[in-house]
């Protein structure tokens, strides 16, 4: 079957894409899939072969904390907004129950990688005017950190990506094994910044090579 997104939501992705460009996609989605398609979901498409829904994936490493932004955006009440889906809460639009208020979401996907945002039918599904997504702040940083996992400590006889990513730090030739070669690197950096020279790349010391 044809269909085509809601072009209001077009709009709003094409302006979220703008505003954050290296976000990540990996949880972005329009059209029913595989944990949509089953059941009846504004993902389906209508009767018209319109897709009222999308999905913007969570990526606060990249900018996009898609917490804050269906904060934002329900606080904002556009008319053409049904209701959006995060982080285990669900609001309305200004037509829905309680508009702008979050209730407890409790459907099996938490919406905590993606937020959904579902548009009403009719006209305003395909209102083109320009969404207000202003007014976010940056990212906190201890928003950011808690999505960087920091490198596993790495010693003698390691092995993998995090190693080469190691000896790349250290200029040293990459081959993902911790030898006797990337043990005495490690050892004068850490002696050179003024770190217990053990030659086990721990937290401070993957700190000081960053
Ligand atoms: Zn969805």
């Amino acid at each position: 079957m044809s269909w085509r997104l809601a072009r209001a939501l077009e709009k709003l992705r094409s302006q979220v894409n703008a505003k954050w460009p290296k976000r990540g996609k990996g949880s972005d989605g329009s059209v029913g899939d595989t944990s949509h398609g089953a059941r009846k979901s504004d993902h389906n498409p209508d009767g018209a072969g319109i897709v009222h829904a999308i999905d913007i994936t969570h990526d606060p490493k990249n900018g996009f904390d898609s917490y804050a932004f269906a904060d934002m955006l329900l606080a904002k009440q556009d008319p053409r907004v049904s209701y959006i889906i995060s982080n285990r809460r669900i609001g309305s639009g200004p037509k829905g129950p309680q508009p702008g208020k979050w209730r407890k979401y409790t459907g099996s996907n938490a919406h905590d990688h993606h937020v959904h945002i579902s548009v009403v039918s009719g006209a305003k599904a395909d209102d083109i005017k320009a969404w207000d997504i202003g007014g976010l702040p940056d990212v906190a940083p201890e928003v950011v950190a808690a999505y960087i996992k920091p490198p596993r400590t790495l010693r003698k006889g390691s092995t993998g990506e995090d190693v080469k990513k190691l000896q790349k730090a250290l200029k040293l030739t990459v081959d993902g094994k911790f030898g006797a070669l990337t043990e005495a690197a490690l050892k004068k950096f850490q002696t050179a910044h003024k770190l217990a020279a053990d030659g086990v790349a721990g937290p401070q010391t993957w700190a000081a090579l960053n």
